[in-house]
């Protein structure tokens, strides 16, 4: 069987003749009048690149496509046999479903009664995280909670006592400098006033009139005193990288201490891997002897015991004692139990338990000698990546089963749509949810997903259609509002159509009428894309308009901190250049129109400046607002223009920018006021739109906002830890209110030199849609062109403005909390001032009631946004999931890439509330619970002594151990609080791929890359026991990149790639590598530049020379190691996973 569990297809589709959709595709259709894009592009649903889609027959098992109507299917043969992609289904059902039996009565026979753990698990209860005390989880009581690492010598600390040191690299922490206020007058003091008459605006700053109260030019205001010294830049050596923590001492709440654990007999390896008959079964018990065979990495087992050898010896050797492993039994002695999979090490005799699994254990600590725990026998992400690429990579995923789950984010596969959305733009955490609350609780799976809603689409995706019904707008169902779609049943010969979501019964409009087919589907289903597909877009009508007015497009405005550090690290320079190429390529929805989007462009310290550079004038002008405490906007002709229109105008302003604050030594910076300006702007001009600020000190001087140094790191460990990640309330609070309110996205980039409080400056653009971009110690020469590239790709990226976002579901279960960069006025309403590719949204479900088995769970996202031309829109994605009582099901189709995304955001957002031991706590009781619960109710009965993982789940430990060991979760003093709360809210609005790839960087041998091969080189797992001292590797999360050098790489490597003699000449700062003319050179650039290109965020390349100092930095994201501030290695966290589990389970 080459399918893993989880994969179930064939019951499915075999269920499903209608379901093998189109691939013929929409577009070579004849006209379909009524829809805007819909039948337009031909090349949608065609035939993508040879060699990136199958044929469509075998993905639907064997069943040959469904006929389409003929317009769009001209390739595909028809079978005659009009299949219908949606079945007729019950009378009461909305939605026809597969036959589940063949799946479900296989299953049935697996898991034995889930009562037993029930009363013991729901006792503990272990919830979501709750504001405020904890009402759920470990309570001191539970023994079994209050162990969390407090077994042997403390993870990643043994022998060091509490407290001590770590050599390490601790962050400039410098305290808040306070400025001075004195000084000379300002040289540049505030301008302002009646429009430059059109003087060039050169070398020094222009004349200035500040203007107060009033918009129009006012009396020159007497030179105001300006801030003092201007703040060096302080170039700092081996700076942090932003999000990276810096070394430090262990993390002190995690003591592991305590007895060894009686032992654990952890036997048995697994069998290799035998067919199974039958059904797949998750199960995959770990157990026994190391493997040093076919271990993890064997073929996809399905069900098939994978072996969790027992721990190593007891004493300083711990892990890395060689030989035992070798030394276990080579036979793989099967495990009792029905399905032969499960395998039960021989029994070599009990081993001793967790203790020695702790390296550096004291050696009394632990039992009798234990065998070495092979690392490569333990579950791998790495493996789990290439297994899935390797059976669904290149492949064409049709969305026509009901809960499906898609190949992992990963793995390269093209979607064809044929009535549910992409897993880009959703993915859940199962995708067969339990029937009831009392088994969602049972299991303590996260019902959740996560939406993506202007997820790119790779070239050989069909975009998304656009629905016209002009001046009707969308049909919806009159009870609960939900937007047609696939979903709604037509009856009474197409007059009347049941709704998926409420079952209200509805007219069908009179337009809107079809006659229905023999098999009671409308004639012209392949036509209307909200008929058959899962995500397509509506035009909104006036309805959906703010005010019943159009929008006009949107704006964006550049907001540039011209003071002392700004103009002296050459920032400002760096930024007006820029911008003079980055205009010309503002989003459009067509590649090839010129954008709509307008321009304006504020500079400020304590002060603002607005530019009027309307096409007209010879040249700008520039008006300075200083009365920062009722901002306004001083003009509105010619704020915000047509880049195309003023481009001569523009260029001459940013030209002159650098210059005419270049003898300014003012230090001081407003903050607030300047997002208010925007707002205003907006508000002026009727617009949405998107503020791109750039800041590079905290904002000290007196206006709304003001800030002051609030970092504390004796907080740290303590009830109020979470107020470092706090942002004030006040003002702040209320302008995110604002400027969702007038759709002003605010996107900061922050050059900051020492603390910045970004816990309260980053709270607009978290509540915006916005991003935060942080350069510590900013140098034009190591940092400038990092900086670019993430200012390119957030002004081009795709995204729509003031937005409103509902998830609808069908009876039973409803969305309960939304996690992301939102902001919400309601219990229902997801409020985003934009959203753009980049952004998800996770979304938790909770049960009102039993979910039906026979018509699944249906889920409905509605966006209602405004495009970059101005357009409103409705853009829908739908999504149905399966049901069922058996909680197999329900782990058979898990996502643990989702799973762990879910996590990350609940986890984050609990920081705010709750001391973060109590965070950790929950994050590995709820682990251990969900692993129990499928170990009590899912798999075959085996030896308590076995580890038993869901298939689908078998590396959800590793990530978990990696999010534990993330800055914002680690209560170290080591770590930046900055660094902290920007990585707390970069992960709030993470999608999958961005969360997966985080948590689980990549670690990429370069040494021995193949230059002819055209598949990139294979990852290698995140640990330090990959590195070899002869190698060079490359590791990247999505945020940092890290080239490491081994200490004995050859000379011709280093010479090939960096034209130098050897490693020991690599010096000073080098942020790329040279562009050399040889075969190895090419290849290592292009796989790295192929990187920084796909991944949301640029990456600066760091090198790291093994054992040179900051290698530290790069070994913290060695995440299956232990962690540099505290936290698990993977091994012995999965150890103390087991050991909870055991726990629950007796
Ligand atoms: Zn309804």
């Amino acid at each position: 069987m080459s399918q893993q569990g989880y994969v179930a297809t064939p019951p499915y589709s075999q269920a499903q003749p209608g379901m093998g959709g189109y691939q013929g595709g929409f577009g070579a259709g004849p006209a379909q009048p009524p829809y805007g894009h819909y039948g337009g592009p031909p090349q949608t649903f065609a035939a993508p690149p040879t060699g990136m889609m199958k044929p469509p027959v075998p993905s639907a098992a064997g069943m040959p496509p469904p006929p389409a109507s003929n317009q769009y299917n001209p390739n595909v043969q028809q079978n005659g046999a009009h299949p219908q992609r949606y079945p007729a289904p019950p009378a009461d059902s909305a939605y026809g479903q597969p036959l589940q039996s063949p799946y479900n009565s296989m299953v049935s026979t697996a898991p034995p009664p889930a009562q037993q753990l029930t009363n013991q698990m729901g006792s503990m209860n272990l919830g979501n995280y709750a504001p405020g005390p904890m009402q759920s989880p470990p309570p001191p009581t539970s023994s079994v909670i209050q162990q969390p690492f407090q077994t042997p010598p403390a993870m990643g600390q043994p022998q060091m006592p509490p407290g001590s040191q770590l050599p390490h690299m601790s962050p400039p922490q410098s305290p808040q400098a306070s400025m001075q206020m004195s000084g000379p007058p300002m040289s540049g003091q505030p301008m302002s006033g009646p429009p430059m008459p059109s003087q060039p605006m050169s070398g020094h700053p222009m004349p200035s009139q500040p203007m107060s109260g009033h918009p129009m030019p006012g009396q020159p205001m007497p030179g105001q005193p300006m801030s003092g010294p201007p703040m060096p830049s302080q170039p700092m050596s081996g700076h942090p990288m932003p999000g990276q923590p810096m070394s430090g001492p262990p993390m002190p709440s995690q003591p592991m201490s305590g007895h060894p654990m009686p032992g654990q007999p952890m036997s048995g390896p697994p069998m290799p891997s035998q067919p199974m008959s039958g059904h797949p079964m998750p199960g995959q018990p770990m157990s026994g002897p190391p493997m040093s065979g076919p271990p993890m990495a064997g073929p996809p087992m399905a069900g098939m015991g994978r072996p969790f050898p027992g721990p190593p010896p007891a004493g300083p050797g711990g892990f890395q004692q060689p030989g035992l492993g070798a030394a276990g039994p080579p036979g793989y002695p099967q495990q009792a139990g029905q399905f032969g999979g499960h395998m039960a090490g021989p029994q070599p005799g009990p081993q001793p338990g967790m203790p020695g699994a702790f390296p550096g254990a004291p050696g009394g600590l632990a039992g009798p000698p234990q065998k070495k725990l092979d690392p490569d026998s333990i579950p791998s992400i790495t493996q789990v990546i290439e297994d899935d690429q390797v059976k669904r990579g290149g492949q064409v995923y049709s969305t026509n089963v009901r809960g499906q789950v898609p190949p992992l984010v990963t793995t390269d596969f093209t979607v064809q749509d044929q009535g549910n959305a992409s897993p880009r733009f959703m993915r859940c955490t199962t995708y067969s949810l339990p029937s009831t609350a009392d088994l969602a609780k049972q299991c303590q799976v996260p019902l959740a997903t996560i939406i993506k809603p202007f997820a790119n689409l790779p070239k050989n995706e069909t975009p998304l259609y656009v629905v016209n019904h002009g001046e009707t707008g969308p049909i919806r169902c009159n009870r609960c509002k939900a937007y047609m779609c696939p979903y709604m049943q037509f009856i009474d010969g197409g007059r009347r159509y049941q709704c998926g979501f409420c079952n209200c019964i509805n007219e069908v409009p009179v337009f809107f009428f079809q006659h229905l087919d023999h098999m009671g589907r409308r004639a012209d289903f392949f036509e209307r894309p909200e008929l058959s597909l899962g995500s397509y877009e509506f035009v909104a009508t006036l309805d959906y308009c703010k005010n019943n007015k159009l929008p006009n497009p949107p704006a964006y405005i550049f907001m540039i901190d011209v003071s002392y550090n700004n103009i002296k690290s050459g920032l400002v320079k760096l930024i007006c250049d820029e911008l003079k190429t980055l205009l010309e390529n503002l989003p459009s929805e067509d590649a090839a129109e010129s954008s709509a989007v307008n321009v304006g462009f504020v500079t400020y310290n304590k002060v603002l400046h607005f530019y009027n550079v309307k096409s007209a004038l010879a040249q700008p002008q520039m008006m300075v607002v200083s009365d920062t405490a009722e901002m306004f906007v001083p003009l509105l002709d010619g704020f915000l223009v047509n880049y195309q229109e003023s481009r001569a105008v523009i260029h001459n302003l940013l030209d002159q920018i650098p210059d005419m604050f270049a003898d300014s030594n003012e230090s001081e910076t407003v903050f607030v006021p300047v997002i208010q300006a925007g707002v205003e702007a907006f508000k002026a001009a009727e617009c949405s739109g998107k503020l791109f600020i750039f800041q590079s000190s905290m904002p000290t001087a007196e206006a709304p906002g003001k800030l002051k140094n609030r970092d504390d790191k004796k907080l740290i460990n303590t009830e109020k830890e979470k107020t470092l990640f706090q942002p004030l309330k006040g003002v702040y609070e209320q302008l995110s209110k604002d400027c969702v309110a007038q759709g002003c996205c605010v996107d900061l980039f922050l050059f900051p030199s020492q603390y910045m409080d970004i816990a309260t400056m980053a709270d607009v653009p978290s509540h915006t849609g916005g991003s935060v971009y942080k350069y510590n110690n900013f140098q034009v020469e190591t940092d400038g062109e990092h900086f670019l590239r993430d200012l390119r790709k957030d002004v081009q990226k795709s995204i729509g403005f003031d937005a409103i976002m509902r998830v609808r579901t069908s009876t039973g279960f409803r969305a309960t909390e939304f996690f992301g960069a939102v902001h919400m006025n309601n219990t229902t309403d997801v409020e985003m001032a934009a959203v753009d590719c980049d952004k998800a949204l996770t979304v938790e479900f909770k049960h009102d009631d039993a979910l039906s088995e026979e018509t699944g769970a249906l889920l409905q996202c509605a966006l209602l946004y405004t495009t970059v031309t101005g357009q409103r829109r409705l853009r829908v994605h739908n999504l149905s999931l399966n049901c069922s009582s058996q909680l197999s099901e329900l782990y058979k189709s898990c996502e643990t890439d989702s799973l762990i995304n879910f996590f990350a955001k609940s986890a984050c957002r609990a920081i705010l509330n709750q001391p973060l031991k109590n965070v950790r706590e929950i994050l590995v009781n709820q682990t251990a619970h969900m692993l129990a619960c499928y170990r009590k109710n899912c798999a075959s009965p085996s030896a308590a002594s076995q580890l038993i993982l869901p298939d689908a789940m078998k590396v959800f430990p590793v990530y978990m151990n990696s999010l534990m060991k993330m800055a914002p979760l680690v209560a170290s003093t080591e770590l930046s609080t900055d660094d902290r709360a920007h990585q707390r809210l970069l992960l709030m609005g993470m999608g999958v791929e961005d969360t997966q790839l985080l948590l689980y960087p990549r670690l990429t041998p370069l040494h021995n890359m193949d230059v002819n091969a055209e598949a990139p080189p294979t990852p290698v797992r995140c640990s330090e026991e990959r590195l070899t001292d002869s190698g060079m590797f490359l590791l990247e999360n999505g945020h940092s990149m890290f080239l490491w050098l081994g200490q004995a790489t050859p000379p011709e490597l280093i010479q090939s790639i960096f034209n130098l003699p050897s490693v020991a000449h690599l010096q000073g700062q080098i942020c790329a590598l040279p562009e050399l003319d040889n075969p190895l050179s090419i290849k290592v650039r292009s796989f790295i530049d192929g990187l920084i290109e796909k991944r949301p965020n640029s990456m600066k390349l760091n090198f790291v020379r093994q054992k040179d100092k900051p290698e530290m930095l790069f070994r913290q994201f060695l995440v299956e190691d232990k962690g540099l501030h505290g936290g698990a290695s993977y091994m012995d966290f999965l150890c103390y996973v087991h050991r909870e589990i055991r726990q629950l389970l007796t």
